[in-house]
């Protein structure tokens, strides 16, 4: 029997929004019911939720395909709908992780999301660090988001993105509750700190290879500089022949080995 946790050092944590608005307003309830469940499965969910159960985050595809996913985190915002753009002239799919409290400042853009083809995947209701959180607070984040996302979209996600990739195995176990993977990413752009778009640009091609994860925010702050660079971020990886696919896709079709997995963010060296 294989054992899955074993993982390379995961060179991948640290890079992720301030940590100011973890602070701002507290935990608001969704004020309505959902109307689909969260637990609701369809048949790629299934796969997605089967590596979930191993009780990992993921931070790479296989790397069989030469195929990666671009990922959006701490929106929606005022930025994701040039970011939707962007993707939509260059037939793209993403997947973008959202911040609950935020969805409702912009209900309209996650149904755009969904229609577009892209995936949406949770990233807690205020994005706080999920491991200084009890269980039944790090519950109560993920199902405010999910419940936020069912009410914008009629679907519910399998995706989950922790804030500052700060998890630990208490913050796994709570995703996998919830039927959900833990995603991180491998690819860092540092984008939230908002160096110029040709600097984006270079840290994605630096960083690329077959089955990565690119880690890009449509929020959090001004994205100016992410919008910038996307055109060319696309133009580039295309022109070294890389297709893309959202992260379940990408997941589903290219599935991860024991070394693109952790069971924290840190990785398992021994
Ligand atoms: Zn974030």
């Amino acid at each position: 029997m294989v054992v899955i946790i074993a993982a390379i050092g995961l060179a991948t944590r640290g890079g992720d929004a301030p940590t100011s608005r973890a602070t701002a307003d507290p935990v608001i309830p969704s004020v309505t019911t959902p109307s689909a469940s969260a637990d609701q499965l369809g048949p790629l969910d299934q796969e997605l939720v089967s590596i979930g159960q191993k009780g990992v985050s993921i931070h790479r595809a296989g790397g069989r395909r030469k195929v990666v996913a671009l990922t959006f985190d701490d929106g929606p915002s005022k930025d994701t709908p040039s970011i939707l753009s962007i993707l939509k002239q260059n037939n793209v799919p993403a997947t973008f992780f959202v911040v609950g409290r935020e969805i409702q400042a912009h209900p309209e853009v996650l149904g755009q999301e969904i229609a577009q083809g892209h995936q949406i995947g949770i990233h807690t209701w205020d994005h706080p660090d999920m491991t200084k959180l009890s269980s039944a607070k790090q519950q109560t984040q993920i199902v405010d988001t999910q419940n936020a996302i069912i009410n914008a979209t009629g679907t519910p996600s399998r995706l989950f993105r922790a804030p500052y990739g700060a998890v630990s195995p208490s913050v796994i176990a709570t995703a996998e509750k919830n039927k959900l993977l833990s995603v991180l990413w491998e690819t860092d752009t540092n984008d939230w700190q908002r160096p110029d778009a040709a600097t984006i640009v270079q840290r994605v091609m630096s960083q690329v290879s077959p089955g990565t994860i690119i880690l890009l925010h449509d929020g959090g702050g001004d994205r100016a500089s992410t919008v910038a660079a996307l055109p060319t971020i696309i133009k580039e990886l295309k022109k070294q022949g890389y297709g893309f696919a959202t992260v379940g896709d990408l997941v589903v079709s290219d599935p991860p080995t024991a070394s693109d997995m952790s069971v924290d963010g840190k990785g398992v060296t021994e």
